[in-house]
């Protein structure tokens, strides 16, 4: 197997719940792509093909990758799409709104050039990282599997549940596994993802972000789109704090 060259790697292996999580951060943004399968199995699903589609196809090389599942559309967790999928030959799963979502990141990109990286635009812009690439293959916007509130998909041993979590955009997901929550861009270490530009909605975010801070068990743990993992423990008392200060 060809290991993994990239940025930072990592795995978690949870016996208990019965749940390996395997980490891979690619691309501008440092995006988390999410590999999830059962111990001792090689049937998973690997959630957000942020960037480097060879150097992910080369990590799950091991693997049988069943689905690839976004948490939303927005550039920097869909990259790797469509090469990925075409690499470890599986369907694209994703909420129906990822494709009004997915037109608002091409329409501006195409319009100025470079992708929408919110608040981080200003400062990214002179490294060239957010540069639209004229030579690469974007997604297409296809959808093999709708992703609707409540969907089950069941891998192997392991059964992944759906959770609309709208608010930082229209087709924000929430993957629940046993004990594991997979919360894209909704929800992270020290507050809900980022609101207040075009499709995003404060409270709209902080609906979703109760509903999960509240629906799951204190040991629950919380695997954003971007940077370190928490619980649900470690966050639940922050929520009135959050929604006072408004982000
Ligand atoms: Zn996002
Ligand atoms: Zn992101």
């Amino acid at each position: 197997m060809t290991p993994y060259d990239g940025k930072l790697a990592d795995s978690l292996v949870d016996e208990k719940n019965g749940v390996v999580l395997r980490r891979y951060v690619t691309g501008a943004l440092d995006t988390n792509t999410w590999v999830v399968h059962a111990p001792g199995s090689r049937d998973a699903i690997l959630v957000d093909p942020a960037d480097e589609a060879e150097r992910l196809a080369a990590a799950v090389q091991d693997l049988r990758i069943q689905a690839i599942v976004l948490t939303h559309t927005h550039w920097d967790h869909v990259l790797a799409l469509p090469l990925l999928a075409d690499l470890v030959d599986a369907p694209v799963l994703a909420h129906p709104a990822a494709t009004a979502v997915w037109a608002y990141e091409l329409n501006h990109a195409e319009a100025r050039g470079y992708w929408d990286a919110g608040t981080a635009t200003d400062a990214l812009l002179p490294t060239g990282l957010l540069r639209l690439d004229p030579a690469r293959r974007l997604w297409d916007g296809r959808i093999d599997r709708e992703l609707s509130d409540g969907a089950e998909l069941v891998i192997g041993d392991l059964v992944v549940r759906m959770i609309h979590t709208p608010g930082h955009t229209p087709d924000g997901v929430t993957l629940a596994l046993p004990g594991h929550l997979l919360t894209g861009d909704t929800l992270f270490p020290g507050g809900p993802g980022l609101t207040g530009w075009p499709l995003s909605d404060f409270d709209t975010i902080m609906t979703s972000v109760d509903h999960l801070l509240t629906g799951y068990d204190v040991a629950t743990g919380i695997h954003p789109g971007h940077g370190d993992s928490t619980t649900v423990g470690a966050e639940l008392p922050s929520v009135e704090l959050w929604r006072r200060r408004g982000w």
